[in-house]
């Protein structure tokens, strides 16, 4: 059977498709054209309206060109009556099932399972992308109860994988030549909540395994990464981890954060920021704009606090409400406001960029080779996650770069 596969949505879901990629790849054939397909696995994001939509257009275009299509991910779980046309379903907890789901679907049969998290997703058959960055997952699930957010639906409380078993999974992917793991969860401060363990005790065991390689922390709840955050910091003093912090506050405004049941205040959030940027190291932070409650006063809030913070990322999600959450109860306000208060931070937000990246012109810095760029260059990162385009330089290479010109989003050297 060929097998074709495509991915909506977040790291963690990457993972999700090499995995099932591993398992499919060992009695069918992976093909990278649709056309070629005898069945084409979409595995779906459902975090908000607009991609929930673009899943839904691309299920419907796989099939008129007859195709049979396997919708695997999040949105299943989190909006079932609008994939249940798919020809099988599958949720983040059944991935492992990929190989009787496409049997069934070849035989002309519906296959549904649609089981919440279970898996110890590490030591399972990976069939990564190329370059030199490997997807690590740590856990799934999540400990928080935010009000807008339906990917606990999808993917249920937490589940740290073990220790020993993610160790392993970094281990073998720096054995096939992969230099930057991304290590990946949807609260990576929350591991080990459920088993004992801390990030950073992860963290060391990790960056203790001899060889020149990084390691990126994916997002971490403020909540969460607050009890565990002087640990942390100290995690940073190997250079083997980026000096990267992605810390999502949503918004500057303490009682829109308590609508959201946050469990953090902005304060908590802005200690941490800082004291994170004292180490010199690429902060990203997400807001959403339009919450509803959100006035001018509260947006004015998020808008100072951004100004304040300086993030070296900010990514900014208009309020989309999904289906079985608090949030969609509440009354939303219409798009134009959400729109402009969208805008208005872009705009910000390229103006500090562009100054903080400024400071780095004249800079020596050690870089790693992670991607091919655009027109014959080369994508690199800092040991800060900086990204910076160069020259000359080969995949998984570290070399040391003079740093010649900014834009707001990255560096040239
Ligand atoms: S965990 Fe969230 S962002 Fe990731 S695929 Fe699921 S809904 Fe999308």
């Amino acid at each position: 059977m060929r097998v074709y596969f495509e991915t909506y949505g977040c790291t963690m879901n990457q993972g999700d498709t090499e995995i099932m990629r591993g398992i499919v790849a060992r009695e069918h054939e992976v093909v990278n054209d649709p056309k070629k397909c005898d069945v084409a696995v979409i595995n779906s994001c459902g975090v908000v309206q607009h991609t929930e939509n673009k899943v839904i257009k691309r299920q419907r275009k796989l099939q008129e060109i007859g195709k049979k299509v396997l919708i695997a991910g999040c949105l299943p779980r989190i909006n079932f009556s609008a994939v249940q046309n798919a020809d099988g379903l599958l949720s983040p907890g059944s991935i492992d099932l990929i190989g009787e789901a496409l049997e069934s679907i070849s035989r002309g049969n519906k296959f549904t399972s649609l089981m919440a998290t279970r898996l110890e997703k590490t030591c399972m058959p990976r069939h990564r992308a190329g370059g030199m960055v490997a997807v690590v997952p740590i856990s799934e699930g999540c400990l928080g109860r935010c009000s807008y957010c339906a990917t606990k639906k999808a993917r249920g409380g937490l589940k740290s994988f073990e220790p020993l078993g993610v160790v392993k999974d970094v281990k073998e992917a720096l054995e096939k030549g992969y230099r930057e793991i991304q290590l990946t969860a949807q609260d990576t401060a929350a591991y080990g909540a459920d088993s004992g363990e801390t990030l950073p005790d992860l963290l060391w065991r990790i960056l203790e395994i001899e060889g020149e390689f990084r390691v990126r922390v994916g997002m971490m709840n403020p909540e969460t990464a607050f009890p565990i955050f002087k640990n942390l910091m100290d995690c940073f003093s190997s250079e083997k981890l980026y000096t990267f912090l992605h810390l999502p506050v949503q918004s500057g405004d303490d009682s829109l954060l308590e609508s959201m049941n946050r469990n953090y205040t902005v304060k908590d959030f802005a200690w941490m920021a800082k004291a994170f940027k004292k180490l010199g190291g690429t902060l990203s932070t997400d807001v959403i704009v339009g919450y509803p409650g959100e006035d001018e006063e509260s947006f004015l809030m998020t808008y100072r606090l951004i100004e304040d913070i300086r993030p070296d990322i900010l990514n900014i999600k208009r309020f989309s409400p999904r289906p079985g959450t608090k949030a969609a109860k509440l009354k939303d306000m219409p798009d134009r406001y959400k729109k402009e208060r969208s805008r208005k931070l872009t705009k910000l937000h390229s103006i500090i960029g562009l100054e903080e990246n400024k400071k780095f012109i004249g800079e020596d810095h050690m870089v790693l080779v992670t991607e091919k760029g655009k027109k014959g260059t080369m994508l690199s990162r800092t040991n800060s996650y900086k990204q910076v385009v160069i020259n000359e330089g080969f995949l998984g290479e570290f070399k040391r770069v003079k740093i010649r010109e900014a834009t707001s989003t990255y560096l040239v050297a």
